[in-house]
C-alpha cells in the first residue's frame, strides 16, 4: 500500500497537486475536508460535528479526523494505497496515524511539503472559486473556468468557501500553521519528508513532486 502524504497550508495547491498525483499514480485522491464537506451536506451525524467546528475556522478533533480518514483508507478502492490531502494536519495525528498503519504492516511512503511564503497563501485563497455540486476548484485569476461562474466540469455554479473569506482565512492560516510545521517535523524525523517549492506554477510543481516520489514525470 502506498500511502503518501501531501502537506501544505491552505492555497498551497496540495488539492489540485493531489488530483494531479492521484491520476498519474491510479490511487485515489483522499481529502479530509472534501469528506466533512460531504458529510455536511448529506446532513450526516459526522457532518453536523464536523460543522460546529469548520464554521469557526478550528480543527476538527483529532479522534474524529483519524477515524474518518481509517475508515476511507480501508475502503477496496484504497487497497494499493491512496494521496492524502489536508490529513494529518497536526502532530498527534501524525503519531497516531503512524501507529494505525503500523497496525496493518504499513507505513507512510514519502511526505511532500508544498512550500508557499504566508502572503502569497493570503492572495491565493482570496481568489479560489468551488463548485457547488462536485467541489471542482478554480481561481479568479491563476485558474478561471471558461464560463464566469460556472463550473467547466458539471456546469453548477461556483461559489466562495464561507472559509475562503479574507477575515477566515486569516483566521486559518494562524491556526494551522504551526501545526502543520509540526508535521513537516515529524516527517522530517522519520526521514520520508521532501519539500517543494511551491511558488511555481501548477505544473512545474506537479513535475517536482513527482520526481520526489521517484516517478519521471511525462513529457507533455
Ligand atoms: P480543507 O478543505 O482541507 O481546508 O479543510 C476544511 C476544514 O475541515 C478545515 O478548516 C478543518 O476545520 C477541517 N479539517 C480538514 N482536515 C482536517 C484534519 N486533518 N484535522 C482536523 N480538521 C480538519
Amino acid at each position: 500500500m502506498r500511502v503518501i502524504v501531501l502537506i501544505g497550508a491552505p492555497g498551497a495547491g496540495k488539492g489540485t497537486q493531489a488530483g494531479v498525483l492521484a491520476e498519474r499514480l491510479g490511487l485515489p485522491h483522499v481529502a479530509s475536508g472534501d469528506i466533512f464537506r460531504a458529510a455536511i451536506r448529506e446532513g450526516t451525524a459526522l457532518g453536523l460535528e464536523a460543522s460546529t467546528y469548520i464554521d469557526r475556522g478550528a480543527l476538527v478533533p483529532d479522534e474524529v479526523t483519524l477515524g474518518v480518514i481509517s475508515a476511507r483508507l480501508s475502503r477496496p478502492d484504497a487497497r494499493a494505497g491512496a494521496i492524502l490531502d489536508g490529513f494529518p494536519r497536526t502532530r498527534a495525528q501524525a503519531e497516531a496515524f503512524d501507529r494505525a498503519l503500523a497496525g496493518r504492516g504499513n507505513r507512510v511512503e514519502r511526505a511532500l511539503y508544498i512550500e508557499v511564503g504566508e502572503e502569497e497563501l493570503v492572495r491565493r485563497l482570496a481568489g479560489r472559486r468551488i463548485c457547488r455540486s462536485a467541489g471542482h476548484v478554480y481561481h479568479e485569476t491563476a485558474k478561471p473556468p471558461r464560463r464566469p461562474g460556472r463550473c467547466d466540469i458539471d456546469g453548477s455554479q461556483l461559489e466562495q468557501r464561507d472559509d475562503d473569506r479574507p477575515e477566515t482565512v486569516r483566521a486559518r492560516l494562524a491556526a494551522q500553521l504551526a501545526p502543520m510545521l509540526d508535521v513537516v517535523d515529524h516527517y522530517r524525523g522519520r526521514d520520508v519528508l521532501a519539500v517543494v517549492d511551491g511558488d511555481r506554477s501548477i505544473d512545474e510543481v506537479g513535475r517536482a513532486l513527482l520526481r520526489a516520489l521517484g516517478t519521471a514525470p511525462t513529457a507533455r
